[in-house]
Formats: structure tokens, C-alpha cells, sequence
């Protein structure tokens, strides 16, 4: 599948609000959004921007859920539309099947300081699935398959760097990480409290409903 590639910040500026796009980058004073905060272009800084219609914020949501995990509209459209034929809650299935993407899996066990380092990872084979190369970023992973980093790429100061760092800070509770070997097991599915992104996935739901 094709993916973005215009320029990040300006995305979180799109949407005046942090998407976390780029890794230390953002949490650091050089991030775009806090040193400019209005959105981007010419029409930017206009007063009585943002009040706008319930389309709009919808189409908002929508557009931060994409950006967050780097799809493009065809493919979260499908997104979508699998999530609305599953059983449960469809706001709820639509993140869960994000957060299954292999590429969000090695963002969130830690191999990558980024969702789109880790999609380039994946994409150049440094991963296994429950032993098997997969080089498709949005392999869905299931509940109890084993994610783990090839031995020949354990040694990459980025991977080394982004290792150690989500050892201290993020840890996802759904998914059990192994320091011996690099791996991390998917547990369960996580619950929309635990994915804690700041998208409101029950109006992207009435985005597509209308
Ligand atoms: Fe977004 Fe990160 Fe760029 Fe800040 S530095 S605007 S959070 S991508």
C-alpha cells in the first residue's frame, strides 16, 4: 500500500494538536505544534477557524486516526467498513484492528521510535511472526503470536536506542515484551482506554455512517 510522504509536521498542525509523529523529535521544543500554534498555510491564522460543522470535526477525528498510523484513505476506509461487519462495538473494533497492524506492533513493543520507523523496518524484513519473515506492515497480528526482531538486526544503534527508551517509558499493557530475545508476545486485544490516542473513534463511526 502507498503511504504519505509530504511533509510530518505539518500533519499535527493540520491538527493543532500532537500526533507523535517523529519520534524524540516531538517531545523535544522543536516541535511545530508547540512554536506554531495555528495550522499550517496561508489561511492559517484566520480568525473563526476550526468553528465549524459536526462534518467537520467527524472529518477531523477521521483524518488523526489516519495520520496517527499512517494509512491512507482507501485502506482505512476498508479499515472501516471490517470493522462494522465484526461483532462488538465498531469504534472500538476499528482501533483494535489498527493497533493489530504489524508495523504499529513493533512500534508499540519498542523496536522503533516512530510508526513510520517501524513500518520501514518491517518493510525491509527485520521481523518475524511466530517464526515466519513477514515484510507486510499491515499484517494483522492475532492475540498470541510472538513478534521478534532478527538477530542480524538486534545490534542497530536506532532499534538499540528505541529499545531502551520504551523499557523506561511507554509500555503496552497488552503486549508482553521479551528483553532476552527481542520479542514481545501479543496478548489480547486492548481496550480503547489502553490504546490512548486522542482520536474520538465514535465520531469517525458517524463519519462513515452518514
Ligand atoms: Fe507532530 Fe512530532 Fe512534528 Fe511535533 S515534532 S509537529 S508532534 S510530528
Amino acid at each position: 500500500m502507498a503511504k504519505y510522504i509530504g511533509p510530518v509536521c505539518r500533519l499535527c498542525r493540520r491538527e493543532t494538536t500532537k500526533l507523535f509523529l517523529k519520534g524524540p523529535r516531538c517531545y523535544s521544543d522543536k516541535c511545530s505544534v508547540s512554536r506554531r500554534e495555528y495550522a499550517p498555510g496561508q489561511h492559517g491564522t484566520r480568525r473563526g477557524r476550526g468553528r465549524g460543522s459536526n462534518y467537520s470535526f467527524q472529518l477531523r477525528e477521521k483524518q488523526k486516526a489516519r495520520r496517527i498510523y499512517g494509512i491512507l484513505e482507501t485502506q482505512f476506509r476498508n479499515y472501516f467498513f471490517k470493522a462494522n461487519r465484526m461483532r462488538g462495538v465498531t469504534g472500538e473494533n476499528l482501533l483494535q484492528l489498527l493497533e493489530r497492524r504489524l508495523d504499529n506492533i513493533a512500534y508499540r513493543m519498542g523496536c522503533a521510535l516512530s510508526r513510520a520507523q517501524a513500518r520501514q523496518l518491517v518493510r525491509h524484513g527485520h521481523f518475524t511472526v511466530n517464526g515466519q519473515a513477514i515484510n507486510i506492515p499491515s499484517y494483522l497480528v492475532r492475540p498470541g503470536d510472538v513478534v521478534q526482531l532478527i538477530p542480524a538486526s538486534r545490534n542497530i544503534a536506532n532499534i538499540q536506542l528505541a529499545w531502551n527508551l520504551a523499557e523506561s517509558s511507554r509500555q503496552a499493557a497488552w503486549i508482553n515484551r521479551n528483553n532476552e530475545d527481542f520479542s514481545a508476545k501479543f496478548e489480547r486485544l486492548p481496550t480503547v482506554e489502553e490504546i490512548n490516542i486522542p482520536v474520538k473513534e465514535d465520531l469517525i463511526v458517524e463519519l462513515y455512517s452518514r
